[in-house]
């Protein structure tokens, strides 16, 4: 039963939406380890598709490989129709497509502002529309835009991680687990936030194991189970699925 305190549902965009994002029969491997074993994963234009998954599901590799920190041992990654698999990361920024990593990983030593700022590199300079943007979905940082990121609390380097994922003006934006220690006040902060970034039009594909959280926010999921998809589908449809709510969940059958 849904609590009228709970937020919405995203409304999922039509599924018609051409493909952003496809990967296809996707091997990766970490020397003899197979991290990946064959995963197909599709996010249309518009969506927010949660990728969930225990420790070591694969679900980092996933996100590395799309943004060209690794290479597949075989199968495909397209975006926009293009192969883009093989392209080194610095480009595949260029291509439009933006990673907060893993473990909010800021530069400690600089500033808010200067963080944002390296995020726009690709661009030589930034743009005061992205900074002012960025600002103001998140005024935390706003407020502490002079303050050394290394100084900031663990939800702050992470609206700034995902802030200067943003000032690369990406159309698809990766998140990699950005509720990962976070009081579940700040998570519900954070994902509004995210919520607000896809109404304005950016793609996310978001990795998370707080699955509860990721899938009132997306349109879609798929969970990833050592290396291989075990379930996708509508999150509606998953976060009410017994399999999901017993492993993900916590709820016991
Ligand atoms: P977590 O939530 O713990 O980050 P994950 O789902 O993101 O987990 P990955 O980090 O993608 O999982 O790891 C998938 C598998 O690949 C794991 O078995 C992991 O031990 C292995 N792996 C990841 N990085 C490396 C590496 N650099 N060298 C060797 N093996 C690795």
């Amino acid at each position: 039963m849904t609590s009228v305190t709970e937020p919405q549902l995203a409304p999922a965009p039509t599924t018609t939406a051409p493909a952003m994002l496809e990967l296809a029969g996707l091997h990766v491997s970490y020397g003899a380890i197979a991290a990946l074993k064959g995963i197909d994963v599709t996010v249309r234009r518009g969506e927010v598709v949660a990728l969930l998954g225990a420790n070591g599901a694969g679900k980092s590799t996933t996100l590395r490989t799309i943004s060209g920190l690794l290479r597949p041992a075989s199968g495909e990654v397209r975006f926009g129709g293009q192969r883009i698999d093989g392209v080194p990361a610095h480009q595949v920024v260029g291509l439009g497509i933006g990673h907060s990593p893993e473990g909010r990983r800021v530069f400690a030593e600089m500033t808010v502002l200067e963080n944002l700022r390296m995020g726009a590199y690709r661009f030589g300079k930034a743009d005061h529309v992205d900074l002012d943007r960025v600002l103001t979905l998140f005024p935390r940082l706003a407020e502490r835009r002079r303050q050394i990121a290394g100084t900031l609390s663990g939800g702050e380097q992470q609206m700034l991680a995902i802030g200067r994922a943003l000032m690369g003006r990406p159309e698809l934006l990766l998140l990699d687990e950005p509720s990962m220690g976070l009081a579940p006040i700040i998570v519900a902060q954070l994902f509004e936030i995210i919520r607000e970034i896809n109404t304005q039009g950016t793609t996310v594909l978001l990795v998370e194991q707080n699955a509860a959280q990721a899938l009132k926010l997306a349109h879609r999921g798929y969970v990833l189970e050592t290396g291989e998809i075990r379930m996708h589908g509508p999150a509606a449809d998953l976060l009410h699925d017994p399999r999901i709510r017993e492993a993900y969940l916590g709820e016991g059958a």
